[in-house]
C-alpha cells in the first residue's frame, strides 16, 4: 500500500519560487564585477530566473544540456543557478583558477553548450575559444559591451538574453532524480572528476543544512557566502538561503580583508562562510581597521582544517562563534558540522571550547564509519584512526561518465581522509590518507602539527609534510612562511610545540619558504612540497 500524500517532486525551481513568493522583498546585495554594488530581491531574482529559463528553452537546447558558468558570487550567477536547473538544464560551475588545459578538459568532458562568463574572464575564455568547439553560446553576464564583443566573436549578453524570456514561464515537469548541476573536483593529481547532483539531492541537502545543529540559516539572517559559487555550489548556500528566505550579500571579485570587513559592517552580515585562508585576511583587516565585526554572530569554516587559534580569535576578540564544518565535492558538500550536545553544557568552559575544535558530527542523511586496511570497521572511541567512509542520499554514486563499481566499496564512498570518530559521531580529520606521516610504524597527523604551528605569532602560514628518513622512513618537516617583518629562527618556531604534543611528534626541521603552493580551491599542494623538500633529512 502506498501513502496517500501529494507526490510533488523536490525541485530547484520550487526553491526560488518559494523565496520569490514569500520573501519577495528580501534583499539580495551584489557586488558587481566592474565595481559598485546593486541591491535586488528574491522577487527579482525569481522573475529573472524564469526569464532565463524561458530564453534558454527558446534557444532549442535539449533537456539536461550543460550550461556552464565562470563567474564570481553575484546576482546574475544566482539567477543562473535557479534558471538553468529550474528549466531542466544542468548548471555546471567552473573554477576560474584552474589551468587553461584543465578548463578545456572540463568543458569538453562536460560537453558544455552554453558558457556564462563574468567580464573578468573574457581574456581567459578568448585564449581557449578555439579548443572548446562544443560551446555554442558564450554569454557575457551583463549588458552590451563593445570591448568584450571585440575580444570574443559571437558573444551574446545576459541582459539581452533574459529580455527574450517571460517571468511567467512555467518550469517544465520532470522527475526529481533528474540531473541539476555539475561540479568537478579540483583534485591534486590526475584529471578533474565530475560530480553530477540531482534536484532531489540538492533539496535534501539544503533542508538538512538549514537544521539548527547544522548551519541553520533563518529569514532573520544576512548571509555572506565568501566560499565561491564555483566551489561545490558555495556549499549549497544559495539553495538553503532560498528555502529560509535569508538575505544574501554576494561579494563579487573582492575577497580581500578590507572588502569583506566593509561588506560585513555596511550590510550588517550575521553569518559568513568560507575557508580558513580567507578568514586570515579578514581577521588581519578587522584588527588593523579597528572594526568590531559587530553584526557577525557566526562564521562557518571548512574546506580545510580550521586552526583552534583562529576559532579563539573570532570568539574572544569579536564574539563570533565558529562552526567548523567538513565535507567534499562528492558530498554536496556537507558531511558534518560542529555543534554541541545538551550534555556538554555542564562542562567547564575550556573543555567546551576544545570540543568545538573537531569537524563535528553528521546531520541526518550522512552515515560515517572508519575502517582499517582490511576494510573492517574500527571502533568509535575517539582515538583509533582509520579511513573514513560515507554514504547517504546526497553523496555521489558514480563520477560523471563513469560507473558505480569503480567508485564505491560495498555501497560506501571512500573519502580519502583519515579520521577518528567517537561514540556521539564527532569526527576529527587527521589527514588526507596520502599526506599522513608514517614515522617508524606510528602515524603523525600533519593537520594537528599545522594547527599548532599556525598559532605561532611569527608565522603567516604553515604546512607539514612527511620527509624521507633513513631510520624512521618518514619524519615530519614544517614548511613555514614567516609573518610580514618577522625572521624567526628554526629553534624559535619549534618552541611552539613544547608541551602540546609528544616529543617524538615534533618536526625534525623547519624550512622557510615565501609562499605555499595551493590548488584552485585553496588547498595546499603537499605533493609539490614533498617533491621540493622531501629529501631535506637525507644525507
Ligand atoms: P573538496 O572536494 O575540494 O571540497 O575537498 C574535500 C576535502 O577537503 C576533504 O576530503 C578533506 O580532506 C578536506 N576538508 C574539507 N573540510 C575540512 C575540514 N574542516 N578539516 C579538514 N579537512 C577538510
Amino acid at each position: 500500500m502506498l501513502g496517500q500524500m501529494m507526490n510533488i517532486p523536490l525541485t530547484i525551481g520550487s526553491m526560488v519560487d518559494h523565496a520569490a513568493r514569500f520573501h519577495g522583498q528580501t534583499e539580495i546585495i551584489s557586488v558587481n564585477t566592474l565595481g559598485g554594488t546593486e541591491e535586488t530581491s528574491w522577487g527579482e531574482v525569481g522573475a529573472n530566473a524564469h526569464r532565463l529559463g524561458d530564453a534558454l528553452t527558446r534557444l532549442g537546447l535539449d533537456p539536461q544540456t550543460r550550461c556552464a558558468t565562470i563567474a564570481w558570487n553575484n546576482r546574475r550567477h544566482l539567477e543562473i543557478y535557479f534558471g538553468v536547473s529550474g528549466a531542466g538544464f544542468v548548471c555546471h560551475t567552473i573554477n576560474p583558477r584552474l589551468f587553461p588545459e584543465q578548463l578545456v578538459y572540463i568543458i569538453t568532458h562536460a560537453d558544455d553548450r552554453v558558457l556564462f562568463i563574468d567580464k573578468s574572464f573574457v581574456p581567459l575564455v578568448a585564449a581557449i575559444r578555439d579548443q572548446i568547439p562544443c560551446v555554442e553560446h558564450i554569454v557575457l553576464m551583463g549588458g552590451q559591451d563593445a570591448d568584450a564583443a571585440a575580444t570574443l566573436e559571437g558573444l551574446t549578453f545576459y541582459d539581452d538574453l533574459i529580455a527574450t524570456g517571460s517571468p511567467d514561464f512555467d518550469w517544465p515537469d520532470f522527475e526529481e532524480k533528474t540531473a541539476s548541476s555539475l561540479c568537478y573536483t579540483s583534485g591534486t593529481t590526475g584529471n578533474p572528476k565530475g560530480v553530477l547532483y540531482s534536484h532531489r539531492t540538492t533539496v535534501l541537502h539544503a533542508l538538512a543544512s538549514n537544521a539548527p545543529d547544522c548551519i541553520g540559516f533563518s529569514a532573520r539572517d544576512v548571509v555572506l557566502p565568501v566560499v565561491p559559487m564555483f566551489h561545490v555550489n558555495a556549499w549549497g548556500t544559495p539553495y538553503a538561503c532560498a528555502l529560509a528566505g535569508a538575505r544574501l550579500v554576494l561579494p563579487g571579485p573582492g575577497l580581500d580583508g578590507p572588502s569583506l570587513v566593509a561588506l560585513i559592517d555596511t550590510y550588517r552580515v550575521s553569518i559568513a562562510l568560507g575557508v580558513p585562508t580567507i578568514w586570515m585576511g579578514l581577521l588581519g583587516e578587522a584588527k588593523a581597521s579597528g572594526s568590531t565585526l559587530e553584526s557577525l554572530t557566526r562564521t562557518v569554516v571548512g574546506g580545510s582544517a580550521c586552526p583552534p587559534s583562529m576559532m579563539a580569535a573570532f570568539r574572544d576578540q569579536y564574539g563570533v562563534e565558529v562552526v567548523h564544518a567538513w565535507g567534499m565535492t562528492e558530498m554536496s558538500p556537507l558531511g558534518s558540522t560542529n555543534q554541541p550536545l545538551a550534555k556538554h553544557g555542564d562542562l567547564p568552559t575550556e573543555e567546551q571550547h576544545r570540543l568545538r575544535e573537531s569537524q563535528g558530527r553528521p546531520p541526518w542523511g550522512v552515515d560515517l564509519k572508519i575502517v582499517g586496511p582490511d576494510g573492517g570497521e574500527l571502533p568509535r572511541d575517539g582515538v583509533t584512526q582509520g579511513d573514513l567512509m560515507v554514504r547517504g542520499p546526497w553523496i555521489l554514486d558514480a563520477y560523471f561518465q563513469s560507473n558505480a563499481e569503480e567508485t564505491l566499496t560495498d555501497g560506501w564512498f571512500h573519502t580519502g581522509d583519515v579520521a577518528t570518530l567517537d561514540a556521539d559521531g564527532y569526527l576529527s580529520i587527521k589527514d588526507r590518507s596520502k599526506d599522513i606521516i608514517k614515522s617508524g610504524g606510528e602515524w603523525i597527523s600533519s593537520v594537528d602539527l599545522e594547527n599548532i604551528a599556525i598559532s605561532h605569532p611569527a608565522l603567516a602560514d604553515a604546512a607539514v609534510i612527511g620527509a624521507r628518513h633513513e631510520k624512521w622512513d618518514e619524519r615530519p618537516v614544517l614548511i613555514a612562511v614567516a609573518a610580514e617583518g618577522q625572521t624567526p629562527s628554526e629553534a624559535e618556531v619549534l618552541t611552539i610545540f613544547e608541551d602540546k604534543i609528544a616529543r617524538w611528534q615534533v618536526p625534525d626541521r623547519v624550512v622557510f619558504t615565501d609562499v605555499l603552493p595551493r590548488n584552485a580551491t585553496g588547498k595546499v599542494l603537499k605533493r609539490n612540497l614533498r617533491d621540493e623538500f622531501g629529501d631535506v633529512l637525507m644525507g
